[in-house]
């Protein structure tokens, strides 16, 4: 039996046995990352899909996942690798991929405009041993780091990775504690402490998915942005106000089926709202 110390569930995970994110493991007393160098997708994407809108545009970025993740999203796009049954049975058939053939995959792209690594599809902080290892290797190719998460971590996690990382995209999944924890099996203080160090150290853009019903009123959307709009850098300058925010349309999916998609007027009603604080919004999705 162990602990994990990823994040907040701090999962006792038994001797050979999974925590709840599916990807980490206890053997021999210790708590390993049963997903380090597996791989369920690698892609040559363009960075805007990311998304990431204001760091390199026009580049391509080699996107690489894993299995796994540590919240329950029941729309998620990526249940395959996620957090389905069939994303636990992975272990098995992922692809083994180790750091250095992963970045020497990324250095042969370069031909084709690849700037770097972008860890994502699935959680990268419940791998980040892998990340950490990658992304090293990858700056001593010249290349960057870019990680697309849910932002749930202890902090640890994020002081051993920021190092290596230059651009994140970061999901603000709504701004009430009821949606995180109900919802999604989340915990929101734990994002925005996250976001709050992230911008501190490499480019961040924030993404936030509009739920009907759930994260949809313009009120909830003047808090998330008051909030981002007041983040500040490591000498107290605020900051927040230039932070780029994505705010995309939700479909049906997966376990959440009982509801339309987002209307895209509402999508253009919240972007708006969001100008009214942030200097850059994006919509997606529309
Ligand atoms: S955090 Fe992302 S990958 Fe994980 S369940 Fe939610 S949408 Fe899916």
């Amino acid at each position: 039996m162990a602990k994990c110390d990823v994040y907040f569930h701090h999962c006792d995970i038994p001797e050979g046995g999974r925590g709840l994110c599916g990807a980490r493991k206890c053997e021999g007393g210790a708590v390993t990352a049963a997903n380090y160098g597996r791989i369920t997708s690698l892609a040559l994407d363009p960075i805007e899909k990311k998304p990431l809108r204001r760091f390199v545009p026009g580049s391509m970025i080699l996107s690489v996942g894993s299995y796994g993740c540590n919240l329950r999203c029941p729309f998620c796009q990526n249940h395959s690798i996620s957090w389905s049954a069939e994303a636990m049975g992975l272990e098995e058939t992922a692809e083994p991929l180790a750091p250095a053939e992963l970045v020497a995959a990324a250095v042969r792209t370069k031909p084709r405009g690849n700037i770097g690594l972008a860890f994502t599809y699935n959680e990268p902080l419940i791998g980040w041993e892998f990340v950490r290892d990658a992304a090293a290797l990858a700056h001593e190719a010249d290349l960057v780091n870019v990680m697309v998460t849910n932002g749930t971590a202890e902090r640890h996690v994020l002081e051993t990775l920021l190092p290596h990382i230059d651009a994140m995209n970061i999901d603000l999944k709504g701004f009430s504690e009821r949606y995180y924890a109900k919802v999604l099996g989340g915990h929101l203080d734990t994002v925005k402490a996250f976001i709050a160090r992230a911008v501190q150290k490499c480019h961040v853009e924030l993404t936030t998915l509009i739920v009907p019903g759930e994260n949809d009123t313009e009120e909830e959307m003047r808090a998330l942005t008051g909030w981002v709009a007041g983040l500040k850098d490591e000498d107290g300058r605020v900051i927040g106000t230039e932070i780029p925010l994505h705010i995309s349309r939700f479909f049906p999916r997966f376990r959440m089926t009982d509801r339309a998609a987002t209307e895209i007027r509402s999508v253009y009603r919240l972007a708006d709202v969001a100008r009214e604080r942030l200097r850059y919004v994006y919509t997606g999705n529309c």
